[in-house]
């Protein structure tokens, strides 16, 4: 299911985004589908909607969005002089962060208890006891070259302070909540890649060639969506490597290639509707369902006489003309 929203409809961008999230949200409830959990990202327009709107609805954030503020975070922190220890930290609490979204089987209390956690293994201690119980990380036990090896933070040392103002952030200790289930938008961000190829931003569509392009980008989507990883002639799967802004190297399983042959099918049912001698151009199901009034323009507001906009551009320009003439007797005063 679908919705394009026409710019004109809401003032702004972020009120574009909440007018379709509400419409697209209320069309799903409307037709009967049960929705249990929404997962966005930590929009603060949309939170309000869902708290307010849909309490009932279960609200998660996508962890991948937490992982990169609380990296942004600490990789500011870390710019500091003083906390430059930090640095080689930063990796490992993202990777921290995701992992504790993934593994803490939907309780809060354990999600905290394990992202705070980090605080402890970043000084060397691997077991310690809290609230008069005793924890431990849950990787295997250290070797004791191991152990040496680590460049540990000092406990209480400036770099370990601002990580602990990082890791115990009140928001996002509060926001902890909604992200045990772990449901991440990344199909989500597959799909909008996909669709730039259909409608890429830098040009302006009507909006009938923009829902046309809209749909055709869903069309591509569910015909390749659960494409299984590739492999080679051996049967061994088949491996990318590409290198990220940081400088690292990412390995990951290659997919199969997408595949655009619903576009065949789709031909050959306009080449079969065109034969058709019971259709003709003119019947009303031929014609696509506009959901919004569509405006002459998209300015927001009217458009003014040709003869006040170049009087007005001739005027300002004799202004620009007027001073910049000042300014030259005036500089050449001066010399
Ligand atoms: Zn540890």
């Amino acid at each position: 299911m679908s919705d394009l929203i026409q710019v004109s409809e809401a003032t702004s961008s972020p009120v574009m985004e909440s007018v379709g999230f509400r419409r697209g949200l209320d069309r799903l409830l409307d037709s009967g589908v049960s929705v249990d959990v929404v997962t966005i990202d930590r929009a603060t327009s949309i939170r309000k909607i869902m708290r307010e709107s849909y309490p009932e609805l279960r609200h998660q954030f996508d962890p991948w969005h937490g992982a990169k503020g609380v990296k942004k975070k600490a990789t500011a922190a870390g710019r500091k002089k003083e906390n430059k220890d930090l640095q080689p930290w930063i990796k490992s609490l993202g990777n921290h962060f995701w992992w504790s979204c993934s593994s803490c089987g939907g309780d809060e209390k354990e999600l905290r208890r394990r992202w705070t956690s980090f605080l402890y293994h970043v000084c060397g201690i691997h077991r310690w006891e809290q609230d008069g119980q005793e924890y431990k990380c849950y990787h295997d036990d250290l070797t004791d070259d191991q152990q040496k090896g680590k460049k540990w933070l000092q406990n209480g040392c400036a770099a370990c302070n601002a990580l602990k103002a990082v890791v115990l952030d009140k928001n996002l200790l509060r926001d902890l909540r909604h992200l045990t289930l772990f449901k991440h938008t990344g199909a989500l961000e597959v799909f909008h890649s996909s669709m730039l190829k259909y409608a890429e931003k830098r040009r302006h569509f009507t909006y009938v060639s923009m829902q046309a392009r809209l749909q055709l980008s869903i069309m591509d989507h569910n015909h390749n969506v659960g494409r299984q990883h590739d492999l080679t002639k051996s049967g061994e799967d088949k491996y990318v490597f590409h290198s990220k802004q940081s400088n690292q190297w990412v390995v990951r399983k290659l997919y199969e290639p997408t595949s655009q042959d619903f576009r065949k099918d789709l031909v050959q049912q306009v080449i079969l509707r065109r034969l058709d001698k019971n259709i003709r151009l003119g019947d009303q199901s031929f014609h696509i369902h506009h959901p919004v009034s569509i405006p002459v323009n998209i300015g927001p507001t009217p458009k003014p006489n040709k003869d006040d906009l170049t009087g007005a551009a001739a005027l300002a320009s004799s202004i620009l003309r007027f001073c910049i003439c000042g300014m030259m007797s005036s500089h050449s005063r001066q010399q």
